[in-house]
């Protein structure tokens, strides 16, 4: 039976775990795509181009926007961040669904774009600011100056909680994983992401008449 493939947007303040939880999600279920945004800003330590973002150059991203490559974009933290398009609209032909780790004013644009009908948002609290703090600098990955700008720009985030289909408290990540794998369980089972299911009820209804 096909499917339509759906779009989870994860959403959160820097640092409450949205990218452990999307990272495991993906390891859970290898048929989803992480949609790879592309970025202006600079690599973290580890990080790969194409893996977690394509490192772009702000005319190369701005060379993106004008040609209409970018199904959402936002300037976060005095960076260029952009959804690439073209993945996307493949894998909801294939019946496959795409993860998104993109913050409140993406999440906007495209619960306002066409593809509406399609999204599943979830947005990421942390248990207390102090713990995010905690986090932010065991991730030990940004200096104290974007760290601290970071934690400016957190309150800001968790201002569009209540935009989102859905709220995870990420307080033990194994509880918080658990219901988002409960969440993308059933929302793959509504009745409009099944389109197979009238033909299927069709048979059944033949199966009926034959008896
Ligand atoms: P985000 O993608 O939201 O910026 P990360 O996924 O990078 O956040 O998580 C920030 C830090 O917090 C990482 O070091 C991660 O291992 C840690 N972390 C995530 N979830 C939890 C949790 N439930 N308990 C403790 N530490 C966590
Ligand atoms: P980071 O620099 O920590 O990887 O990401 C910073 C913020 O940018 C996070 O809130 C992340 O979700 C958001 N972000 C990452 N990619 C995109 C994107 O393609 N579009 C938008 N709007 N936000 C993004």
């Amino acid at each position: 039976m096909t499917r339509k493939g759906l779009l989870l947007i994860l959403s959160s303040p820097s640092g409450a775990g949205k990218s452990t939880l999307a990272r495991r999600l993906m390891d859970w279920d290898p048929t989803l795509r992480f949609s790879v945004s592309a970025t202006t800003r600079a690599p973290r330590p580890g990080e790969q181009d194409g893996r977690e973002y394509y490192f772009k150059t702000r005319p190369e991203f701005e060379a993106m926007v004008e040609a209409g490559e970018m199904l959402e974009h936002a300037e976060v933290f005095g960076n260029l961040y952009g959804s690439p398009k073209g993945p996307v609209e493949k894998a909801m032909a294939e019946g496959r669904d795409t993860l998104f780790d993109i913050d409140w004013q993406g999440g906007q644009q495209i619960r306002s774009s066409s593809l509406a009908r399609d999204v599943v948002s979830i947005f990421v609290l942390p248990p207390s600011i102090a713990e995010l703090d905690r986090r932010l600098r065991g991730r030990a990955q940004d200096s104290e100056e974007v760290i601290a700008g970071r934690m400016a720009k957190s309150r800001d985030e968790i201002s569009h909680w209540a935009e989102y289909d859905y709220v995870i408290v990420n307080r033990d990540i194994d509880a918080a994983f658990d219901e988002l794998v409960t969440i993308l369980k059933a929302e793959r089972m509504r009745r409009d992401r099944q389109p197979g299911l009238s033909n299927f009820v069709r048979g059944l209804n033949r199966e009926f008449d034959a008896r």
